[in-house]
């Protein structure tokens, strides 16, 4: 297959990082080891137990000397990826499996480490939450490396082979180690055959500003090397050897874009203000310590969303008070954000933890999860909230308090957080007495009573991802409802329209953080609808930002008010793209398809 030379050739993968990159193929073969299976004889028990364990040592030397060797400091922000692995070689439990395998099965040591390995990642495979599968690659990226050297196997660095100026590293798949070796000065762009956005590679291609499309299928049997390839990062699109008259236009769309980003970097650092003076703060919704760079860059004045979960998804024990005041110190000390908006615990639903038990639901979304198994594990939820408060001696931090649905919810939560403080303030640890305290709007029960809780708290954050399915009933990962998905469905207006004027009549503040706050589409609505914080994925915020700037607030509240009279969400969604279209001809034509 490889003799044959494409012209030409589309694929179509997943755009996970913006931009257009045009260059040499620069393939990275690396075929998966063979593990050898085979039983030992006790007396052969001890050996194989040392080669398992010298094999840590090995990779665990690897991995440091990857991490010194990092040239680019920009890379180098996100080596925390490499002591995230380096952890996991050092994690006793994983140690302790693998041995006990050895000794109990009498296994070689390839074949002890592939059935721990094993079923440990069936665990990861069930998750549906994306971003925690992905995490079960990180533990074949550890499992891979540790193989290799126990098969005594040279692993082929990223740059061992030479290239010609810039290349595109073309890879079955791409390690967080391999990743961090990323020389920006040789490399334009990503392409792989697996992957998905939430994959370490994705997030770091995303930090680097590198254009990256995965989930290709099988582009390293389709290149050679030095074959040409285009990667269109927004669309997912791969051209493999481009005719000249291909090349041309994608070079006029890179020069675009390029000029584009320069000017979304620009528009980042500027006001969200309306022409008449309406100000609105823009805010980031992070899950990782490492966004943060994106954030700064992108002009996020503060974080409206942490979503914590990721810090319980990416360990095997439960992460202690130490463990969490350490991540939200770094946040709290970060001056390029005016605040960071921690959300407690929002696991169980479609997201789970090895660490924590969660029993079977049949129907997790309403189940037993947030700031419900908070509560009623209430250690787990005293070792996060203790390790904000410590956290917030060092800087502006917010508790924000998920999936709440009823008062009972919100007195119990600040009760744990006061007992919190209680105990911190006996033990001479310093903390915010002031913090403040608020709790996502996001289910319709909550939305009815605003007006009652709006006296129990600092602010709201409406959380519309979950807010819309549970005023629809749609099933937000169901994609055979995800039409009905209307975020200008006019029971999502009212809800928010309340939520906003109970909470304004009670003097406290309302953000909104779901997917729809990034939408430029729906600023107007959201201006109009007097909202004090829009927090969303960084990357949306130079649009919203423009569109804010170009909009007069009068005309804003008109328009909610036409919108609000109208029964249709489609005839709503129409009438505000075509408003759009006439305000905006450049941002919005495409769009609307009209
Ligand atoms: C939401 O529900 O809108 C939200 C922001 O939270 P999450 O997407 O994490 O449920
Ligand atoms: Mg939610």
């Amino acid at each position: 297959m490889k003799e044959e030379t494409f012209v030409n050739k589309v694929l179509q993968g997943k755009g996970v990082s913006s931009g257009i990159a045009i260059g040499k193929v620069y393939l990275l073969e690396r075929g998966r080891i063979h593990v050898e299976k085979y039983s030992v004889r006790e007396d052969q028990i001890e050996r194989e137990v040392a080669k398992f364990q010298n094999a840590i040592k090995s990779a665990v030397k690897e991995m440091s000397s990857i991490k010194d060797a990092i040239l680019d400091d920009d890379v180098r922000r996100h080596a925390f990826i490499i002591d995230a692995h380096m952890l996991m070689l050092q994690d006793q439990y994983f140690l302790k499996e693998v041995v006990d395998t050895i000794k109990a099965k009498k296994a070689n040591a390839e074949w002890a480490l592939d059935i721990v390995v094993s079923k440990f990642s069936s665990s990861f495979e069930k998750v549906e939450d994306p971003y925690l599968r992905e995490r079960g690659r990180d533990l074949d990226y550890v499992y891979q490396r540790l193989l290799r050297i126990m098969v005594n196997k040279e692993a082929p660095g990223i740059y061992d082979k030479s290239v010609r100026g810039k290349g595109i590293i073309v890879a079955h798949d791409l390690s967080p180690a391999d990743t961090i070796q990323i020389n920006l000065d040789r490399t334009s762009g990503f392409v792989t055959d697996v992957g998905g956005r939430t994959s370490h590679t994705s997030i770091v291609a995303r930090a680097l500003e590198i254009p990256a499309v995965v989930g290709l299928g099988n582009i390293t049997a389709i290149v050679k090397d030095n074959d040409t390839v285009i990667i269109d990062g927004d669309e997912g699109k791969v051209i493999v050897n481009p005719t000249r008259d291909v090349q041309k236009e994608y070079l006029v769309r890179q020069t675009r874009l390029n000029a584009q980003r320069k000017e979304f970097l620009r528009l980042g650092k500027l006001k969200a203000e309306t022409q008449d003076g309406f100000k609105v703060r823009v805010a980031a919704n992070i899950e990782l310590l490492a966004e943060m760079d994106i954030v700064e860059r992108y002009g996020a004045e503060g974080v409206g969303l942490y979503r914590t979960e990721y810090i319980y998804l990416s360990s095997k024990t439960l992460p202690t008070e130490m463990d969490h005041y350490h991540i939200y110190r770094k946040l709290a000390e970060n001056r390029a954000v005016k605040y960071t908006t921690i959300r407690t615990l929002d696991i169980g639903g479609d997201k789970f933890a090895s660490s924590i038990e969660v029993a079977k639901e049949i129907n997790p979304a309403m189940g037993l999860r947030a700031i419900r198994l908070c509560i009623k594990e209430i250690e787990l939820f005293k070792a996060q909230l203790r390790g904000i408060l410590r956290a917030s001696a060092h800087g502006p931090l917010k508790i924000l308090f998920p999936m709440i649905s009823g008062m009972e919810e919100v007195k119990k939560a600040k009760a744990v957080l006061r007992e919190c403080m209680a105990e911190l303030e006996q033990e001479r640890v310093p903390f915010d007495e002031h913090i403040r305290i608020g709790i996502m709007v996001e289910v319709p029960s909550t939305c009815m009573i605003t007006d009652l809780l709006a006296g129990e708290v600092d602010f709201f954050s409406i959380g519309t991802n979950d807010l819309i399915q549970y005023a629809l009933a749609i099933d937000r990962v169901n994609e055979y409802v995800s039409y009905l998905y209307e975020p200008l469905h006019p029971a999502v207006l009212r809800m928010i329209k309340k939520t906003v004027e109970d909470a304004h009549a009670h003097n406290i503040e309302v953000a909104i953080c779901g997917e729809m706050a990034g939408e430029p589409l729906y600023v107007p609505i959201l201006l109009g609808l007097e909202l004090d914080e829009l927090s969303m994925n960084a990357y949306s915020i130079p649009r919203v930002k423009k569109i804010i700037r170009g909009l007069r607030h009068s005309y804003c509240k008109s328009l909610v008010t036409e919108i609000l009279a109208k029964d249709s969400p489609k005839e709503s969604e129409l009438l505000v793209r075509k408003e759009m279209v006439r305000l905006f001809p450049d941002d919005f034509e495409h769009i609307a398809g009209e």
